[in-house]
């Protein structure tokens, strides 16, 4: 429709090493042919608008991979010409993500320059240690001198970091988070290290050389960071996202908010008129993909009433101003979404909080997504045989 909002999403999936946590779409390859590229996330962009005409551009984000990779002038040529396709906010947030090596600070000043009004930087850690253990690639010197020139350079900043490490205690995560809090920086990213299947960490768990952390620990380091942040004046707007008011990522908002977004690059998951869109995860398999069709989509397909309904709720709840389930429902053509009793019973628990028919998770249910997701959603047979 006409004038709606839309955010873009576009994935450059190189790395320049493999992090043994990391099981997002990102490839280490030599010699990465940077025209190539450009001239491929160009085209596969194009497709996206020529679907997707008259919308409202309200952000884009380059992640990665390690977009900060990218020459700055392929973030330019992206910028230009989604700006050109769709009609940009006035307040149009761009976002890129970087690494804080040398090579890559160097570049901020372009990539400012190319539009990108937001940065945000994989700190990870202030602990050579852990950025060792980590596999990162810089330093904790490093990291610190490439949040003081994304400070100068850009209108934002945001950076992450990784605790519940094997080995964190309250007293060593509530200094580094105490360090963090006094950089001054608006939004936050802290993410609790978890095993996911197929990374290296995963099979060093499998032959014992790693021991997660407790998630009883863990629990507690989640509880510990949700009071530091709120004192801070930094509540948590989301599971892993804390800013300012005001300084939350719009880009990502729109996900949570189940807002349309054209998702372009390798892996890229898009969703727009009621479609999900996803793009081949191999950079060979794009290439080729791009030059038979024109676009790289691997697959796209509708979304059914109740799968629409059911991520809407699945993203809404990870929000700490949680959803409006029965305006979702309206919006799906459904009679209901959760299960209201259950609602309430998990209110009573103090898990979640319930206004009329607007409901989100507390802190202590923040623990428990999966598990609270499970116990109240009407799940696809009720919902297809009401609905
Ligand atoms: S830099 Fe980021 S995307 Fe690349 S391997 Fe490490 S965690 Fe994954």
């Amino acid at each position: 429709m006409n004038g709606e909002p839309l955010a873009l999403y576009v994935h450059w999936p190189f790395c320049v090493s493999k992090c043994p946590y990391c099981d997002f779409n990102s490839h280490v390859r030599s010699g990465i042919d940077q025209d190539e590229w450009r001239a491929a996330l160009l085209a596969d962009l194009a497709h996206e608008a020529r679907l997707l005409p008259g919308r409202q551009l309200t952000s884009i984000f380059f992640g990665g991979g390690t977009p900060s990779l990218m020459e700055p002038a392929t973030a330019e040529a992206i910028v230009d010409a989604a700006t050109s396709y769709w009609s940009p906010t006035r307040d149009i947030e761009i976002t890129l993500e970087a690494n804080p090596n040398s090579v890559e600070s160097a570049r901020f000043a372009d990539l400012a320059r190319a539009g990108v009004n937001r940065l945000s930087l994989g700190l990870q850690s202030f602990d050579d240690g852990a950025l060792h253990f980590l596999g990162r690639a810089h330093s904790a010197t490093e990291g610190f001198r490439a949040l003081e020139i994304a400070e100068r350079t850009f209108r934002r900043v945001s950076f992450d970091l990784i605790y519940a490490l094997p080995g964190d205690t309250q007293e060593s995560w509530s200094a580094m988070l105490a360090q963090a809090l006094s950089l001054g920086t608006s939004h936050l990213s802290l993410y609790q290290l978890t095993i996911e299947p197929g990374t290296r960490f995963a099979s060093m768990v499998a032959r014992g050389e790693l021991r997660p952390l407790d998630s009883d620990e863990a629990a507690t380091l989640y509880e510990l960071t949700d009071a530091m942040t709120s004192d801070a004046g930094m509540p948590a707007y989301e599971i892993s996202n804390y800013a300012r008011r005001g300084q939350e990522s719009r880009h990502n908002l729109t996900y949570w908010r189940y807002g349309d977004y054209a998702g372009v690059g390798p892996g890229a998951h898009g969703r727009r008129l009621g479609m999900r869109t996803i793009r081949h995860r191999k950079p060979e398999n794009f290439l080729s993909a791009l030059v038979r069709n024109g676009h790289a989509i691997a697959e796209e397909a509708p979304l059914s009433r109740v799968e629409a309904a059911d991520e809407a709720l699945v993203m809404g709840l990870r929000l700490r101003e949680g959803i409006d389930v029965q305006a979702i429902a309206e919006r799906f053509s459904l009679p209901s979404i959760v299960d209201l009793d259950r609602v309430d019973r998990l209110a009573a628990s103090g898990h979640l909080k319930r206004k009329l028919t607007r409901i989100a998770l507390t802190p202590a249910g923040r623990l428990l997504l999966d598990h609270i997701l499970g116990e109240i959603a009407l799940g696809e047979p009720a919902l297809a045989s009401a609905g």
